[in-house]
């Protein structure tokens, strides 16, 4: 292979679920994973997260890839979709289970929290209850409801972000035990993410900062499952007037791209919020794209 040649070392994804379509958000983490891939010469991935069918809205999925293209950002394969990949899923859980590394719980919501209660943590963190581990050691009668991770001992998680740098979580302390499998029979994004990363082949995850606090959670997974870890990026969080983080959550408005014209301003809104240099007198998508891969190669 050539120095300028394509890398097959290299290769990106951008994984959006289908709850609503793009907005000035989700953008900035789909053009960042786009200008790491083209920065390095590496293949560019979409994957549709619709594993959490219920949350998901039919359709979307559709737009967002329409979306995307509209702006230039073209898959170098065709598109994968989650809900039809829950046999990978299943398999990955199996072999957590065949080596004792996930086990079943009986415990609802209110079970955690009373348990919580009890030791006297009563506090959530992020929303998330931190799992007491009242399932560890056996089910004592109780029918099983979810199956979760067993968090090794050793659950001090270091990592280095690209952009951020060095980050320490220790996962038994801030999640505890966390679910692979739902209630609902739903896989969990995590093991979803974490099996379809390796499958994929993914060297370079470039994604909002907010899922940074899931990484530590990922990395132990991948460690168990014997599989590698990739490089991780999280780019800064876009927020709205209010200071809040901009999500569909809170009904961030979708992205415009009708028309050329209001494609190539979210583009710019985007990469400005990436730290590269504004589109100055370039009105020309492809000239505008080619630019900013340069930027960011020059960055990171
Ligand atoms: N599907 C997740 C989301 O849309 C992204 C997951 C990831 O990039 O790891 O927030």
């Amino acid at each position: 292979m050539s120095a300028a040649g394509p890398s097959q070392a290299y290769r990106g994804r951008f994984a959006p679920s289908p709850t609503g379509p793009l907005h000035a958000g989700s953008l900035v983490a789909a053009l960042a994973s786009w200008l790491d891939a083209r920065a390095q010469q590496g293949q560019w991935l979409v994957r549709i997260e619709d594993v959490d069918l219920p949350r998901c809205v039919p359709g979307v999925d559709q737009h967002i890839l329409q979306q995307l293209a509209a702006c230039g950002l073209y898959p170098d394969q065709p598109p994968v979709w989650q809900s039809q990949r829950t046999d990978l899923y299943r398999r990955a859980l199996d072999r957590l289970i065949e080596c004792d590394q996930a086990y079943p719980c009986a415990c609802t919501r209110k079970d955690i929290e009373e348990a919580l209660h009890a030791n006297g943590k009563t506090k959530p963190r992020h929303g998330e209850l931190v799992y007491p581990g009242t399932c560890r050691d056996g089910l004592h009668g109780k029918p099983a409801r979810a199956w979760r991770f067993r968090t090794p001992e050793q659950s001090v998680v270091h990592w280095t972000d690209r952009r951020c740098g060095p980050q320490v979580q220790d996962v038994a302390q801030a999640v505890g035990d966390f679910v692979l499998l739902r209630a609902d029979g739903l896989f969990a994004y995590q093991l979803a993410v974490v099996v379809d990363d390796a499958d994929q082949g993914v060297t370079h995850v470039v994604r909002g900062e907010d899922l940074s606090d899931n990484t530590p959670r990922q990395i132990l997974l991948q460690r168990a499952l014997g599989y590698p870890t990739p490089h991780y990026l999280h780019t800064p969080l876009v927020l709205a007037e209010d200071g809040q983080k901009l999500s569909k959550q809170n009904g961030a408005a979708a992205l415009d791209t009708s028309t050329a014209e209001a494609a190539l301003a979210a583009l710019d809104q985007a990469a400005e919020s990436l730290g590269l240099h504004p589109r100055g007198n370039r009105d020309n998508r492809g000239m505008a794209l080619a630019a900013w891969v340069a930027h960011w190669r020059a960055m990171y």
